[in-house]
C-alpha cells in the first residue's frame, strides 16, 4: 500500500491538468463535478492538438499521405479502446458520440428488431434518463412494458426483486454500472449470468464506470456496454458501444449514409461490414485519437491504483461530511464509487452549490438527470461531489469549511 501511495502522489498528477491550477473567485479551483466531465490531461490536449495541426484528414476515403495517417491513427485508436476494455474483435467497438447515443443505437437497431408488444424492458430506478427514456419511447413504439427494479434505502439493487421481475417476456435488462448519482456499483457479473440464464441480453451503461473501475466486457459477458470519452479525462462528443460480433451482424444499421455502405445503386444499398455498418458519416478522428490518448494515460497511472487512492479519498470525504450533525449522505451502498450526494439540513442544493461557487468549489446540485431516482428518495435534488484521483484530501477539507459557511448562512 505504502508503495502504490508514494507511486500515487496526486500533486504530481495535478501537474498534468493545467485547468486545475486555476483560481476561481480568488480561491484555488476545487473541482468535485467529476461525474459531470472529467478534466482533460496536457497529453489529451496535446494529442487532439497535434491531430488538427499535422494530420487532419478524413479517414478511409484517401489515397493521399495524410488520410493515411489519420486512417491508421484513428483505427489504432480503436483498437486502444478495444484493449482497454477487453472486448475480443475491434470491430465490436462502435464508434458513437458518447453513451447517450450508443443507447439509442441499441434502441432503434436492436430493439425495433426484436422487441414485440408485450415484451418487456428492464431498468432499474438508479438509471440515468440516458438509460431510462430511448427504452420508454421504444416501448410506447412497440407497445411493450417498461419494468423498473427497486433499489434498498442505501441505494444497492435490490437483488430479490430482479429475480421475481425477471420472466420469460423480459427481453432486455439495461442497468448502470455505476450510478452517477450515488456512487453504487451494480455486482453485474451475478446479474448478468441470472439474466442470460433467462435468455435476457443486458446492456451496461458504463458512462460512470470506466473511469473508477476495470472494466472487462469478456470477463462481464455483457452483450452492450456505452461509455463516453469525456468522462474518462478524453475530449467530448466521442464514445462508444461495445457489442457482441453476432448481435451487431444481426441488428440494422443506424443511420444511414456514407461509411457505412459498401455498395450504392438507386435500387439497392448492400451495408458495409461491422463497424462501420454503424458509423454514418464523418467520424471524430481527432476526438477518437484523444480519447485513446486518455485511456493511455490512465493505463499509465493504473486503474489498481486509482481505485485505491479514490477509495482513500472517498472514506476520507465520508467521515468529514458524517462528523457534521446536518448531513444526510444518500446513498451508502458498500463497494461504492468515489461519487457523494448528500443534503445539508433542509438547505436547497442549489443555494449551497451558489456559496460554495463562491469559494471556488465546483460541485453539481439538482437531479443529475436522474429524476425517478430523487422521487425515491422523496427528495427534489441534492449536492454531488464526485471525485477524482486528482483530488485531495485538502480539497475535501476545503468543501467541509464551505458546507460550515453555507450553515452560517442559512442556519
Ligand atoms: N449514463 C450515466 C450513468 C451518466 O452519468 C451519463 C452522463 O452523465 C450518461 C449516461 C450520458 O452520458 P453522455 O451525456 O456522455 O452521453
Amino acid at each position: 500500500m505504502e508503495k502504490q501511495l508514494q507511486l500515487f502522489d496526486p500533486m504530481i498528477i495535478r501537474k498534468d491538468f493545467p485547468v486545475l491550477s486555476q483560481k476561481v473567485n480568488n480561491q484555488p479551483l476545487v473541482y468535485f463535478d467529476n461525474a459531470a466531465t472529467t478534466q482533460k490531461p496536457q497529453i489529451v490536449v496535446d494529442a487532439l492538438t497535434n491531430y488538427y495541426q499535422n494530420y487532419n484528414a478524413n479517414v478511409h476515403r484517401g489515397v493521399h499521405h495524410l488520410s493515411q495517417v489519420a486512417t491508421a491513427a484513428f483505427e489504432e485508436s480503436r483498437d486502444t479502446i478495444r484493449r482497454y476494455i477487453n472486448a475480443a474483435y475491434t470491430h465490436e467497438i462502435i464508434l458513437t458520440r458518447g453513451s447517450t447515443e450508443s443507447i439509442n443505437l441499441v434502441a432503434s437497431t436492436w430493439g425495433r428488431q426484436n422487441v414485440k408488444e408485450g415484451d418487456e424492458i428492464l431498468i432499474t430506478e438508479l438509471e440515468h434518463h440516458s438509460n431510462i427514456v430511448p427504452w420508454q419511447m421504444l416501448c410506447e413504439e412497440k407497445k411493450a412494458r417498461l419494468r423498473v427494479i427497486p433499489i434498498n434505502d442505501d441505494g444497492s439493487l435490490n437483488i430479490d426483486a430482479f429475480h421475481n421481475l425477471l420472466n420469460s417476456k423480459t427481453k432486455l435488462l439495461a442497468i448502470t454500472h455505476v450510478s452517477n448519482s450515488l456512487g453504487t456499483v451494480i455486482p453485474l457479473k451475478e446479474i448478468i449470468s441470472a439474466a442470460h440464464s433467462n435468455n435476457t441480453l443486458v446492456l451496461v451503461d458504463g458512462a460512470q464506470a470506466l473511469s473508477h473501475l476495470k472494466v472487462d466486457v469478456i470477463d462481464l459477458d455483457c452483450d452492450f456496454y456505452a461509455f463516453s470519452a469525456h468522462k474518462v479525462y478524453g475530449p467530448m462528443g466521442i464514445g462508444g458501444l461495445y457489442g457482441k460480433e453476432k448481435l451487431l451482424n444481426e441488428m440494422p444499421p443506424y443511420q444511414g449514409g456514407g461509411e457505412m455502405i459498401s455498395t450504392v445503386s438507386f435500387e439497392k444499398t448492400v451495408y458495409n461490414e461491422l463497424p462501420f455498418k454503424f458509423e454514418a458519416g464523418t467520424p471524430n478522428a481527432g476526438g477518437t485519437i484523444a480519447f485513446a490518448s486518455a485511456l493511455n494515460y490512465l493505463k499509465g497511472l493504473g486503474i489498481d491504483a486509482i481505485e485505491a487512492y479514490e477509495k482513500e479519498l472517498l472514506d476520507y470525504a465520508t467521515q468529514r461530511l458524517l462528523e457534521k450533525s446536518n448531513i444526510r449522505i444518500v446513498g451508502t451502498a458498500p463497494g461504492k464509487a468515489a461519487i457523494i450526494s448528500f443534503l445539508i439540513d433542509k438547505i436547497h442544493p442549489y443555494d449551497a452549490g451558489t456559496i460554495l461557487d463562491q469559494m471556488g468549489i465546483a460541485v453539481r446540485t439538482g437531479n443529475h438527470c436522474t429524476q425517478p431516482l430523487m422521487q425515491r428518495f422523496g427528495i427534489q435534488g441534492t449536492i454531488r461531489a464526485s471525485l477524482a484521483f486528482y483530488n485531495t484530501k485538502s480539497e475535501i477539507d476545503s468543501l467541509i469549511n464551505g458546507i460550515s459557511k453555507v450553515e452560517e448562512l442559512f442556519l
